[in-house]
């Protein structure tokens, strides 16, 4: 392939599927060059197949505080494509969102294949030329440019070069971290890749008599002996080794730093809205009314049934008692685990299992109003390669559209 195009965009993900529409809009000629056989495989996986495309928060100041110290980074980005551009842009393509709690947005079909699809008719309509199945290898540099894309079919020159390879996670998605490795070669900062929306794997083999069930308005703390750390409320799901679930993954990290110095316990309140009292009256109701009955077939009018039993054997109780003989201290027994049931943290699930990976490129080689390299004049750079820190929500896809489409006009753009 020896035409030199206005832009090669690296990596068929969201953000250069974004960013080589948006180029290819403003009338640069563009190819994107993607090593699997489709773009958006990881895209596919996410909302659990439904895509939280984007957050619908659209204050900019509490946006930017979802992304912690580095947020500030993003005012610019987001004041030229937020979360409303976002919604606004995909609607025009014809994909009808819709707002579920937490703000979290999904496509009203529930499909990601959907929002893949609109993405590929968008870079269709520009003449975008999609290169699949073809991995690039590296990147010749001389005089602040870089001048070549080495990959399997031969090499190619652009005008500007966008890179969206992604972060490190889920490998087997194509996100192999090829793009840190280029950018150390040619001196550009990366910050060690270390998981950042993980899984948590959990010591206490019971964990597994609950594995499917999920939980909502939960609460978790994290102790390390008999510190308190971080507490924070939301869903969270139990699995065959252990917890996962947005509250689950947006309290990784710390407890992953947590471990660094020491075990690990998580508490888990169920009815973190009753302090101990109120939820002690709530359990002599539900206990009243069904006095005749063994206690097991009871506690699924206050926990799920499975989730129940595991709680009766850490209480010492057998879950054939009658309720009229069961003691005042094995109901307030039962009670305070439904408070605090304690789970210890074997460890986090490895970085090949995590939503994003933290680290990346660092923040201070970007110029954030059109995501050029501050090193090469003709780099730009979006999406998950970036160094930032996000919780789950749709915060993450954010980066990518907002990124990809301030990168996508930077390259197109004069120059
Ligand atoms: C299970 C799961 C669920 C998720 N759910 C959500 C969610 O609901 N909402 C949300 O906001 N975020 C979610 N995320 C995170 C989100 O998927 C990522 O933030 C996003 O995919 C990053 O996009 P990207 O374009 O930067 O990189 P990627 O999606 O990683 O794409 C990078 C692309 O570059 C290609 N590439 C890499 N190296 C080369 C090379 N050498 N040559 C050619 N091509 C190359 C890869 O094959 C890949 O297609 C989820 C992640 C996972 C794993």
């Amino acid at each position: 392939m020896n035409d030199v195009f206005d832009v090669a965009v690296i990596g068929g993900g969201p953000a250069g599927m974004m960013a080589a529409g948006r180029a290819a809009e403003l009338d640069a000629r563009v190819i994107l060059l993607e090593k699997n056989p489709e773009p958006g495989k990881k895209l596919m996986m996410t909302g659990g197949g439904r895509c939280n495309i984007l957050n619908a928060e659209f204050d900019m100041h509490k946006l930017t505080a979802k992304y912690g110290k580095k947020g500030k980074s993003l005012y610019s980005v987001f004041s030229q494509f937020g979360p409303e551009a976002t919604w606004i842009f995909f609607e025009s393509l014809g994909l009808k969102l819709k707002v579920e709690p937490e703000n979290r947005a999904f496509p009203v079909s529930d499909s990601t294949e959907d929002v893949r699809r609109v993405l590929t008719e968008f870079m269709s309509k520009g003449k975008v030329t999609l290169v699949t199945g073809n991995r690039v290898r590296g990147l010749k540099h001389a005089d602040g440019m870089i001048t070549k894309i080495v990959q399997d079919a031969g090499s190619i020159q652009a005008k500007n070069i966008i890179l969206a390879t992604g972060g490190k996670s889920r490998p087997e998605t194509g996100s192999t971290g090829d793009g840190f490795k280029w950018m150390r070669e040619i001196g550009i900062e990366v910050g060690e890749p270390e998981a950042a929306l993980v899984p948590v794997s959990i010591r206490n083999t019971w964990v597994k008599d609950v594995s499917g069930i999920s939980l909502k308005d939960v609460k978790l703390t994290a102790w390390q002996g008999k510190i308190k750390h971080e507490s924070q409320s939301g869903k969270m799901l139990f699995t065959h080794y252990g917890l996962s679930g947005p509250l689950v993954l947006n309290m990784s990290r710390n407890i992953g730093s947590l471990l660094k110095t020491g075990d690990v316990t998580l508490s888990l309140d169920l009815f973190p809205k009753l302090d101990l009292g109120a939820l002690d009256k709530k359990i002599v109701e539900v206990f009243e009314r069904g006095k005749n009955k063994m206690i097991k077939n009871s506690v699924g009018e206050l926990v799920q049934p499975r989730l129940g039993l595991v709680i009766l054997q850490l209480a010492g109780i057998i879950p054939e008692t009658p309720l009229h003989h069961l003691t005042r201290e094995n109901r307030l027994a039962f009670g305070s685990f439904l408070k605090d049931l304690p789970m210890k943290v074997s460890g986090l699930l490895g970085a090949d299992q995590a939503i994003v990976t933290g680290g990346g490129v660092d923040l201070k080689e970007v110029d954030f109003k059109t995501m050029r390299s501050k090193k090469f004049q003709n780099l730009f750079l979006a999406g998950d390669i970036l160094d930032f820190d996000r919780p789950s929500g749709g915060f993450s896809l954010q980066i990518c559209w907002s990124t990809g489409y301030v990168a996508g006009s930077g390259a197109a753009g004069p120059g």
